[in-house]
């Protein structure tokens, strides 16, 4: 027995990290999988891998920033299962690290629009097609900006992941009455592609020392990053009636990473 047979999930940043992992585990509960992702070919790969053992996917290739090509996306999902039931907003990037000093508007503009308003655009936009029938909506924010302040440098991306948390909860409580649940995952660090990449050569912030690597012993239940699929658990719980009386929550899963 699939547990969530017949219920369709739109994954964005479903071709890669918690994304993917969670993408594979909604399907191999049941559902039938959107991947909503601007790198189209790292998606079809994950598409492959869900049909590998018998489920479901198509892949829109989607700036989960723009509202048009998100209205797009959630169209083809409807025009092809023709219902929508999970919403897992997902995708994110880490941004420019710079001192505040030094960060452009422009960069300051693009962690949040690609972060927080993507957010706000895949609920907004699953309210038509979930309010008949209800419906599951799980947003990735981040220990960072929620629990803990310690990455230097990340000003825009602590800003909007807990934009994501605030955002979120006004969402449960404004949706309860259709029996859309939201809830908010705030992960610590995960092996997954996000830090690559993405840290500047920049003499300050060396003197400062990001926290890039994960040392050992940083979380202390595991003494490492945690993997993408432990996230995926946790989404799935999220998405499936075993959590049918949670919404609103904020739930950390770090292993205790953001109480050290
Ligand atoms: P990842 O880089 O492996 O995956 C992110 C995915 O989002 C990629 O497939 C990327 O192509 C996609 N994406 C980025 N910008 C996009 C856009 N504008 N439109 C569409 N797709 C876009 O990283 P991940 O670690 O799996 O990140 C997933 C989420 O988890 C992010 O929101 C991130 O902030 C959050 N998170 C990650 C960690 C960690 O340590 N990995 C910790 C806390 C929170």
């Amino acid at each position: 027995h699939k547990p969530l047979k017949d219920k369709v999930a739109i994954v964005t940043g479903g071709s890669s990290g918690i994304g993917r992992a969670s993408a594979i585990q909604l399907s191999k509960m049941g559902a039938k999988i959107a991947l909503v992702d601007l790198k189209e070919r790292n998606a079809r790969k994950v598409k492959e891998e869900i049909e590998s053992f018998g489920g479901e996917a198509i892949v829109t290739d989607t700036d989960v920033s723009d509202v048009l090509r998100m209205e797009e996306s959630y169209n083809q999902v409807l025009k092809k299962w023709g219902r929508l039931d999970i919403v897992f907003s997902n995708a994110g990037i880490n941004g420019k690290v710079e001192p505040i000093e030094d960060l452009s508007a422009e960069d300051w503009d693009q962690t949040l629009t690609t972060n927080l308003k993507s957010t706000f655009l895949s609920v907004k936009l699953a309210i038509p097609y979930m309010k008949e029938n209800g419906g599951s909506v799980i947003i990735t924010s981040s220990i960072n900006g929620t629990r803990t302040f310690k990455n230097f440098g990340m000003s825009a991306y602590s800003t909007s992941k807990a934009g994501q948390v605030a955002f979120g909860k006004m969402a449960a409580l404004e949706l309860a009455k259709y029996r859309i649940r939201v809830n908010i995952i705030c992960p610590g660090a995960i092996e997954t592609n996000i830090g690559k990449n993405t840290f500047p050569d920049n003499e300050e912030l060396k003197k400062i020392k990001i926290p890039i690597e994960y040392p050992e012993g940083s979380q202390p239940l595991e003494h490492h990053a945690g993997k993408p699929e432990q996230v995926a658990d946790l989404v799935y719980f999220l998405a499936s009636d075993a959590s049918s009386h949670i919404t609103g929550s904020q739930i950390f899963i770090d292993g205790a990473e953001s109480l050290l």
